[in-house]
């Protein structure tokens, strides 16, 4: 969480020329639609049902938050709310749930020339992508990133950070522990520690992974 994996997969995707598809968005996407239907979120079954049915596309981005095109409804900044954050981990920690997005995700990944972000894409998703990339940075430091996005204020100290960072390492904890497809880089990924890398640096040093000189 906040290692900047979509700042940094739309600049590669930009780089490229290629399609950018952030799954986090869609389990998001599926915990907004799940609220919104007043579906309960410990509801395995019904979550299910509702991950299979639902249809989703991403949008492109324009320049501001990329959104999704869920059931015909755009929808972007919604899916960054506290209670869609709230519900997201425990809405995809479901089977079935993981079961429907996935085959979705596989299936926009077929044509290639694609950048997808996520959690388990080169463990799961897409094992045989033609390069794995991991990022990593401490939980302070990802904690300050967040803080800072959210808030737009740099301190480290305040009370509003050490909840972010509670926050954090809570869902650090599910998302590692859940028992389907959990948290953790695939053994031929490319590992790349972000601390004090800025989002451009972390770029180019993917982009000579690709185009090794
Ligand atoms: O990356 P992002 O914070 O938008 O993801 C939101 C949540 O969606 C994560 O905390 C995780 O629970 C779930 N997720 C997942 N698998 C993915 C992407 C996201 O389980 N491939």
């Amino acid at each position: 969480m906040a290692v900047g994996k979509t700042t940094v997969g739309r600049l590669l995707a930009a780089r490229l020329g290629y399609r950018f598809v952030d799954t986090g968005n869609m389990y998001r996407a599926l915990a907004w639609k799940a609220l919104k239907n007043g579906v309960d979120p410990d509801d395995g079954q019904s979550l299910t049902r509702l991950a299979e049915r639902v249809h989703m596309e991403p949008l492109p981005g324009n320049g501001g938050e990329p959104g999704l095109l869920v059931d015909g409804q755009s929808v972007s900044t919604a899916l960054r709310s506290p209670e869609v954050e709230q519900t997201v981990s425990a809405v995809s920690s479901i089977p079935g749930v993981r079961l429907a997005l996935v085959k979705h995700q596989r299936h926009l990944a077929r044509k290639g020339r694609i950048v997808m972000v996520g959690r388990d894409i080169g463990t799961d998703v897409l094992p045989r992508a033609g390069l794995k990339i991991f990022l990593e940075a401490s939980a302070r430091e990802r904690a300050r990133r967040r803080h800072l996005e959210v808030t737009g204020a740099a301190s480290r100290d305040d009370s509003s950070f050490n909840v972010t960072l509670a926050h954090l390492e809570q869902r650090d904890r599910i998302d590692s522990q859940r028992a389907v497809s959990p948290l953790r880089p695939a053994t031929d990924a490319a590992i790349i520690d972000t601390e004090g890398l800025a989002p451009d640096k972390v770029v180019e040093h993917i982009w000579h992974l690709m185009n090794p000189a």
